[in-house]
């Protein structure tokens, strides 16, 4: 079968590998599932790997299959696998609990405190831009047919789940929490999930960008489903309380840190920002008002926390948000899936979009790898 293959830490190395079909007898216990690749998303965590950013070969490979945002079918299980059958769409999760963590060990991996992920796509583990891949039922999420269309960016949404989970869990703290407003920073595929998943909750949100409203299509998504946009250029996060009053919760996922400061200082009283970016370079910023922020932060029970990765349960949580977005705003997700690109021989076209994004005003670029 074809696959999509990085070599580690060489820049601009992406190529197509030819491999052998996966075997779902590769597990023991009868929990193997084969299923077929029908679409595999695309992101800048596969350009980053691609720029020899990060990325790590499974032992005994000098490559790496790529992708983690994935959608497939079930072609065949193993014989305890009770849950899913032949023709199935499903999810599959990304990160896997091998490592030594207490974490890992009670199968909450997206916590785990070890320096070596196994993360399918992104570190030790093949991925899933190939024709098919076998995987363990325990890691697989069953996808309604109606959703099959948006699911390959249920991955995505997963870590903004996770993240938000996070938010609702640190803010039992106060017996009574009734959010009502929100910022999202950033207005990329992640930023407009996260708008849908606080508008799913009912909030009044906020939307923020780089780019001026004008012919900006993820502008144009923020108000067809309820929120604002609004470009930093014309108004800082932090000044845009004076319009919209301050946030319950920020949700950060700009890739810019020096915006967390700004967003830290726009929070309510009990308010929550969760920071979402990976930011790998070594920007600094100054004129920090440290004074302010910490006696905001402590005076006002203000709370901040990083979330990374996703668990079974955020999934879950995403494919019900999906369900109800497709009931309120049918049409909307779709939207987002703005390039599509058949077959993995195609994979130059998919790096050029992810290379040069805001030349195609490309939001999500996505391989079909098979018509379904
Ligand atoms: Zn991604």
């Amino acid at each position: 079968m074809k696959a999509v293959a990085v070599i580690p830490k060489k820049e601009n190395s992406v190529h197509l590998v030819e491999m052998d079909k996966p075997d779902p007898a590769e597990f023991k216990d009868g929990r193997g599932v084969l299923v077929e690749v029908l679409r595999v998303g695309a992101c800048g965590t596969d350009r980053e790997i691609n720029n020899a950013e990060y990325g790590v070969a499974p032992k005994g490979f000098d490559f790496l299959v790529l992708g983690h945002e994935n959608f497939g079918r079930v072609v065949e299980t193993g014989k305890n696998v009770k849950e899913l059958k032949k023709g199935d769409f499903v999810v599959a999760t990304v990160r896997r609990p091998r490592g030594s963590s207490i974490y890992d060990k009670i199968g909450t991996q997206d916590f785990t405190t070890d320096d070596k992920y196994y993360e399918r796509g992104i570190s030790r583990l093949h991925g899933f831009m190939a024709e098919f891949y076998v995987e363990s039922a325990d890691f697989l999420i069953k996808i309604p047919p109606a959703l099959a269309e948006i699911a390959v960016l249920l991955e995505p949404l997963s870590i903004i789940e996770k993240g938000l989970k996070q938010a609702s869990d640190i803010q039992e703290r106060l017996k009574i929490w009734r959010p009502k407003t929100a910022a999202v920073l950033g207005t990329g595929n992640v930023g407009l999930l996260t708008v849908m998943a606080l508008r799913m909750r009912g909030y009044e949100v906020h939307g923020f960008g780089r780019n001026p409203r004008t012919g900006y299509l993820n502008a144009e998504l923020c108000e067809a489903i309820g929120a604002t946009y609004d470009s930093t250029e014309d108004v800082s996060v932090k000044d845009s309380t004076k319009k919209y009053g301050e946030y319950d919760l920020v949700f950060e996922c700009t890739g810019f840190s020096p915006i967390i400061f700004d967003a830290m200082q726009s929070l309510n009283e009990n308010g929550i920002l969760i920071l979402s970016s990976v930011t790998g370079g070594d920007r600094k910023t100054d004129a920090v008002p440290s004074d302010k922020i910490n006696q905001m932060f402590v005076l006002g029970n203000r709370a901040m926390v990083g979330t990374v990765n996703a668990n079974r349960e955020h999934f879950e949580m995403g494919v019900k948000d999906f369900a109800l977005c497709e009931a309120m705003y049918p049409g909307w997700l779709v939207r987002m899936m703005t390039h599509k690109v058949e077959g993995l021989e195609n994979f130059a076209e998919v790096f050029d979009i992810l290379e040069h994004s805001s030349k195609y005003n490309a939001i999500k670029a996505y391989f079909e790898v098979k018509k379904f």
